[in-house]
């Protein structure tokens, strides 16, 4: 089976399995970089917003000066902050991500969410996150997708992003950018699990062979963490993917990040436990019947996790 996708324009190889950087703690977030390295990781996740890029640099550094790999076979994605979306701020947001990486360019560079938010200096507020410096004010403003995009457009110019992307974008948004865009959006991350399934988005974009990362793959799991699973029964303990797991010899995780994989689509589990971190990466190995697939796509509910518009009423991209 393919390990990787080839995305359009650069031919780049994108690993089809990497690692979901969100949530790991700064205190553990180079340690288990350089774990999920020697087990076998070759792609990770990362954003602006996750707040450990530093540490996830130093964790690749180390990588690097031990001779596990070399910069090249590692792929690096991070994602432009909501707050530097204004087109004198775009270079900015990627110069600082790159900086606290240690990094000289991303494999990858994503336009995080399609809203921007009023600029706070990081030496105020780092990471910025949806709020002002009160930590309760959330302040939109009025910034084009277009204006964004160009400038993102030309930090592959730069050589600073090898790879662009959106992220949290819906058709009708993806279909404007592909009216302007000079370089074409060639990855869509968005939130996708049995309980999101999306087919209509999975079509339109291999209709534009804009390969998808499906982020968030073990649906509500982790948003427990954080009260904002929705009250959703666990896809990990459902039974429906527990006897599919059970039949095939796997657990729920790998069935999950496996029915993904099938529909062509890249994952990026996230675990802060290392025996978790090995048996995500080793979903490769098996396939899923037909039936099986068709099972587990049945239990779409259209529950969206992240959406935007629990933070600010305007920000509703999903309505
Ligand atoms: P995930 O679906 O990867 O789930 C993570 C949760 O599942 C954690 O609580 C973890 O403890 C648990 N888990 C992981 N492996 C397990 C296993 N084998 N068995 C049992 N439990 C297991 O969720 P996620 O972190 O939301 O998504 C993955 C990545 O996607 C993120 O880390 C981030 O990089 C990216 N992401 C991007 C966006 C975006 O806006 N672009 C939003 C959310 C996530």
């Amino acid at each position: 089976m393919e390990t990787t996708i080839t995305l359009k324009r650069t031919g780049a190889k994108m690993p089809l399995v990497g690692f979901g950087l969100w949530k790991v703690t700064k205190e553990t977030c180079a340690a288990t970089v350089y774990n999920a390295i020697k087990e076998g990781y070759r792609l990770f996740d990362g954003a602006s917003d996750y707040g450990n890029e530093k540490e996830a640099g130093e964790g690749i550094a180390r990588a690097i000066k031990d001779g596990l790999v070399k910069r090249e076979d590692v792929w690096i994605t991070s994602k432009l902050w909501n707050s530097y979306h204004e087109k004198e701020r775009v270079l900015e947001g990627c110069k600082n991500s790159l900086a606290l990486w240690g990094l000289e360019y991303f494999d990858l560079y994503l336009v995080h969410f399609p809203i921007s938010i009023e600029y706070i200096d990081p030496k105020v507020k780092f990471p910025q996150e949806w709020w002002g410096v009160d930590g309760k004010t959330v302040t939109p403003i009025k910034v084009p997708y277009q204006e964004t995009w160009t400038e993102i457009e030309k930090l592959v110019d730069a050589g600073l992003a090898k790879n662009i992307g959106m992220s949290n974008a819906q058709g009708s948004l993806i279909h404007d950018v592909m009216r302007y865009a000079r370089i074409e959006p060639q990855v869509l991350q968005v939130e996708l699990h049995p309980y999101l399934t999306q087919e209509s988005l999975i079509t339109y974009c291999k209709r534009l062979n804009i390969a998808i990362t499906a982020y968030s793959s073990f649906g509500p799991q982790s948003y427990v963490e954080i009260n904002c699973d929705k009250g959703a029964v666990s896809l990990l303990e459902h039974d429906t993917v527990g006897s599919i797991a059970s039949k095939n010899g796997k657990t729920t995780a790998q069935v999950l990040l496996r029915w993904a994989l099938q529909q062509g689509l890249a994952v990026i589990p996230k675990s802060n436990n290392h025996e978790r971190l090995v048996q995500n990466l080793a979903c490769t190995g098996f396939e899923l019947t037909a039936d099986e697939m068709k099972t587990i796509s049945g239990l779409n509910i259209n529950l969206r996790l992240n959406d935007p518009v629990d933070i600010h009423p305007s920000f509703a991209i999903f309505a």
